[in-house]
């Protein structure tokens, strides 16, 4: 039977009205969904500030950032940007700090809302440790519930947080699940653009085993992150998807349900027992679902250009080709296998995914390595993660399986 959304237990009066703009801490300032909050956050001045940035290596843009947003504290987890950031920070008031224990500290550091939105496993440590101090979650950093999901729900119910999913197919099916009796919904369906690779005839098998980067990154719809463009090219990211829908609104697998819609128009679908199915529909700009999270249970403007529904003409859907995109097969496998397999299939994805573009590896090589990672992983009796180290040591021991089976260990 389908709970209720895991996560979302209430809705309540948002802080801004009792005192002054809601406080926000952005984890992945520099990034894509990052500049995106900034974008939704600048249009609503007022209402929102943005008080600590945090960011992997690029010191210079994490200052300039900090600076723009006019932030009080920058943090960059490789101390090796230190010294450019306090530079570039002089004079500003603003502090800088640098490690990935600061990127953690700030990350529970008082605030209403954490955007997480840093990319891959390395998000794991800092939204967890928002999620024990008790902050509130805007959730795009997917692969923290891949990579200890149970655990990531559990510490969320017992802090009492909110996890407000950014993610446009699971913000979709957020804002369509809210009011309603669980016991009403038979499904969800997440969509799937497919990707630049979706049309056979453009793209066959043969073509695919020699996709380059750059048409890999080459997105139809979204403007994103090269991490999660590549997922996208494989379909591992509806893959990751699914578990995340897994965990966030406590669905079974089986109730789960992909559909490739090219036009990327309609992001998320509830299916009700009484056969209505409820969907939400918008143009593809994650200003749209950040500015549903950042300002839950309200809404806000936002600047994202409206659908057109009549110029678009048609939309279309259409079950996913799992010969052509194993990715998604394999991950269901893994959620089949439980929260270390999924940990696994993350960290092989990651390592596969960061060799394919550094052009040690083929298009098709990327699932092939996830999946025999987990082959090679499943050899062996695995712990489900009970603890950030857990789950990170789990994800090192992927990444090694991973990068021994590229040649690069
Ligand atoms: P990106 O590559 O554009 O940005 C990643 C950000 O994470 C950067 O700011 C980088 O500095 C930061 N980062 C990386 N490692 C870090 C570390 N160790 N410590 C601190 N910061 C670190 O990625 P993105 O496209 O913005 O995606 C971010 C997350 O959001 C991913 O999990 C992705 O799957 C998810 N997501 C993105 C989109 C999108 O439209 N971009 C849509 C849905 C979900
Ligand atoms: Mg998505």
């Amino acid at each position: 039977m389908v709970a209720a959304p895991a996560i979302v237990q209430d809705r309540r009066v948002a802080p801004q009205t009792a005192r002054g703009p809601k406080r926000i801490t952005l984890l992945g300032a520099t990034g894509s969904i990052g500049r995106s909050t900034i974008d939704v956050v600048m249009e609503q001045r007022g209402r929102f500030s943005i008080e600590t940035v945090a960011a992997n290596s690029n010191a210079a843009k994490l200052a300039e950032i900090a600076r723009t947003v006019g932030a009080r504290l920058a943090v960059v987890a490789d101390p090796g940007g230190y010294a450019v950031l306090k530079a570039e920070l002089s004079g500003t008031g603003i502090v800088a700090e640098a490690g990935p224990a600061a990127v953690e500290a700030a990350a529970a550091a008082p605030a209403d809302l954490v955007v997480a939105a840093i990319v891959g496993a390395a998000g794991l440590a800092p939204t967890l440790a928002a999620i024990r101090a008790g902050r509130d979650v805007a959730l795009a950093n997917k692969e923290s519930l891949v990579s200890a999901g149970s655990l990531f729900i559990r510490w969320a119910r017992e802090a009492g947080v909110h996890v407000l999913p950014v993610d446009s197919e699971h913000n979709a099916v957020f804002q369509t699940l809210e009011q309603r009796n669980a016991a009403e919904i038979e499904k969800i369906v997440l969509t799937a653009s497919g990707g630049p690779f979706r049309d056979r005839n453009k793209w066959p098998l043969s073509a695919l085993a020699t996709a380059r980067p750059a048409d890999a990154l080459k997105h139809p719809n979204w403007s994103m992150g090269p991490k999660v463009s590549i997922d996208s090219a494989t379909m591992m990211n509806k893959g990751l998807e699914v578990i995340e829908a897994h965990h966030l609104f406590s669905v079974p697998p089986e109730r789960l349900e992909v559909l490739v819609h090219a036009q990327s128009v309609v992001h998320g679908i509830v299916a009700y027992s009484d056969g209505s199915m409820i969907a939400q529909l918008s143009t593809p700009d994650m200003r749209v679902p950040i500015a549903y999270c950042l300002d839950w249970p309200d809404r806000q403007p936002t600047r994202a250009n409206r659908l057109d529904l009549a110029a678009l003409g048609a939309l279309t859907f259409e079950k996913p080709d799992l010969e052509r995109f194993p990715a998604l097969r394999i991950a269901r496998a893994a959620l089949d296998l439980g929260d270390w397999a999924t940990n696994i299939l993350n960290a092989a994805n990651e390592v596969a995914v960061s060799a394919y573009l550094g052009g040690a590896i083929g298009f098709l090589e990327i699932a092939r390595v996830a999946e025999e990672t987990l082959e090679v992983a499943a050899g062996r009796n695995w712990a489900e993660p009970d603890s950030v180290e857990a789950a990170l040591a789990l994800d090192a021991e992927g990444r090694r399986i991973a990068g021994s089976l590229i040649g690069q260990d």
